[in-house]
């Protein structure tokens, strides 16, 4: 890799191996990892899950650069300290904590100030940063890392009075550098932060909320970092999904295979039976896998579609965990799987008639696909609260102890109101359709965000007075923006099979186009669209 050059890279790689036990890394953790021990201030911005930890604890563990001191790893919460001491103390790494529970303080300065000092210092913010400085001085610190970095924020959801001493870091250890690490933020906190912290030119590092395309990806990196070796199913819309994903897997070392009912019976038999007795690790399936199907040790059910109905959904994912042991289902959703099942609803393979549902039905499976939507875009509720009131069952919220996504990231939520955002939003959709100007919906979002890429200066699109309008909104936030909208149907996503057999999205702006007819009533007009392929 470009990075093998790098001075420090045979000592990252040797530690990644020996203390962490792992091969290779995920993006952004090698650079972030190499900024921090060139010794620059760093910003991690990282969906939970996606291995913030590292980023800070390899460097902690290497000598060589930045780091030949302490590191301090300021958190909020004891419990997630806990649980990181233990991993830390398994992989032999010398880590102390000290927090308000910390009796003896004493002999924790002496280790401070020591010849064998730790290589990490684990404590809470606000807490004990008096002894902090009478017992160490800026040559035995190698860096501060503000863990949760967004409870420093007053824009944020979870504020923490404790986290606004940590602005006064800066004026203290003038030269220690600090690395800020948080799964949740736009760029209005993103800048908070950075000027709460006072970080000076500091190594931003982010991810690509962009789903679909990284999807497999997610997908294996979710099963080998929590589900290593242990079996579960992939529940895709169509067969020739199916294929493709399990072929994907297989590509990256996977013991994958795929299941549909268009494959001969015996096929089919054979697929049950190595998965069954765990030969192969992962069946990539429609709903037609599950009938019958009773193995107790699925530690695994992911959705790499919207599913058709949510009875459907509680069906699929109630394959996970028979053994009564942890199990994990993932959803993976987007507006325009639920297009296609609309689609699918309305067009019936082959476009054989005889298939076709009758009106009520179509309606009637037409609103379940919205009812799975809706339990997507709910961000907020608990997923078994939701799940059960979809069957006339109450359950207590507070009984979830944190197993769903809804209530474990309460941390991460942050409620905001988007509502002239969205008036924007339509406002530039309206100003393309009076230019009759043809864009796609990532375009579109594109100058919302006021991208300055060559399509948007080729085309003038950066002159309109809503470029850059959304540039506010992190790529997450601007994403359930454009998706709410469309589910909403003020923006409106039609598809339209082109002369290559792909799909073209065409997005229609309903009110504005009923307008324009009511207002040229007798010009029958082409509506003009926005497509995207
Ligand atoms: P975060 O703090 O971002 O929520 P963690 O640091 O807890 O995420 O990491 C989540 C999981 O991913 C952990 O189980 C961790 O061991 C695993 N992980 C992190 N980095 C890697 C990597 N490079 N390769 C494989 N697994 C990794």
């Amino acid at each position: 890799t470009v990075f093998a050059n790098n001075i420090y890279y045979a000592e990252i790689m040797r530690n990644l191996k020996r203390v962490f036990r792992l091969e290779s890394f995920r993006k952004n953790q090698l650079e972030a990892i190499l900024a921090a021990m060139e010794g620059r201030d760093v910003f991690v911005l990282m969906p939970t899950g996606g291995g913030k930890s590292l980023c800070y604890q390899l460097p902690a563990v290497c000598t060589g650069g930045s780091t030949k001191g302490v590191s301090v790893v300021i958190s909020p919460l004891l419990s997630l300290m806990t649980n990181q001491v233990n991993a830390l103390k398994e992989k032999n790494v010398d880590v102390l904590v000290w927090n308000s529970e910390t009796v003896d303080h004493i002999e924790i300065m002496r280790r401070l100030r020591g010849h064998s000092k730790p290589r990490l210092l684990l404590k809470t913010a606000g807490h004990s940063n008096r002894y902090l400085k009478i017992s160490m001085g800026r040559e035995s610190l190698a860096r501060f890392v503000v863990d949760e970095a967004h409870c420093i924020s007053t824009w944020g959801h979870d504020f923490r009075e404790a986290y606004q001493c940590l602005g006064l870091l800066r004026e203290t250890y003038p030269n220690v550098p600090i690395m800020a690490l948080t799964a949740t933020a736009n760029q209005v906190m993103v800048d908070d932060i950075r000027n709460r912290l006072k970080l000076k030119n500091c190594a931003f590092f982010t991810q690509s909320f962009n789903r679909k395309t990284k999807i497999i990806e997610d997908i294996i990196n979710f099963i080998n970092s929590k589900h290593r070796g242990e079996t579960g199913i992939i529940y895709c819309l169509g067969r020739d999904k199916c294929e493709r994903v399990a072929d994907a897997l297989r590509r990256k070392n996977m013991k994958a295979k795929h299941f549909h009912a268009q494959m001969s019976t015996s096929d089919k038999e054979q697929v049950l039976e190595e998965w069954q007795s765990d030969r192969i690790q992962v069946v990539v399936a429609t709903v037609a896998f599950g009938m019958g199907i009773d193995k107790p040790n699925v530690r695994f059910v992911i959705h790499h579609d919207l599913p058709k109905s949510l009875d459907g959904y509680y069906q699929e994912t109630g394959r996970a965990g028979r053994d009564q042991k942890p199990a994990d289902c993932v959803l993976f959703y987007a507006y325009r799987d639920y297009k296609a099942i609309v689609r699918m609803i309305n067009n019936p393979r082959n476009g054989d008639p005889k298939e076709l549902a009758s009106p009520e039905a179509r309606k009637r499976q037409e609103l379940q696909a919205k009812i799975v939507m809706e339990y997507c875009l709910n961000v907020s509720d608990c997923r078994r609260v939701q799940l059960l009131q979809f069957f006339g069952e109450k359950f207590d919220r507070r009984h979830c102890r944190q197993f769903c996504d809804n209530c474990s990231h309460s941390v991460d939520m942050i409620e905001q109101d988007l509502t002239n955002e969205a008036k924007d939003v339509i406002r530039l959709v309206q100003q393309f359709l009076s230019m009759n100007e043809q864009v796609t919906l990532d375009h579109c979002r594109a100058v919302f965000k006021g991208a300055d890429t060559t399509a948007v200066r080729a085309r003038n699109h950066n002159r309109m007075a809503q470029y850059g309008a959304g540039k506010h909104l992190d790529n997450e936030l601007l994403e359930q923006l454009f998706k709410r909208l469309c589910f909403l149907e003020a923006l409106d996503e039609i598809s339209v099979q082109g002369n290559q057999g792909w799909y073209q999205y065409y997005l229609k702006q309903e009110k504005y186009l009923a307008e324009k007819r009511k207002s040229s009533s007798s010009t029958a007009r082409k509506p003009a669209s926005i497509y995207g392929s």
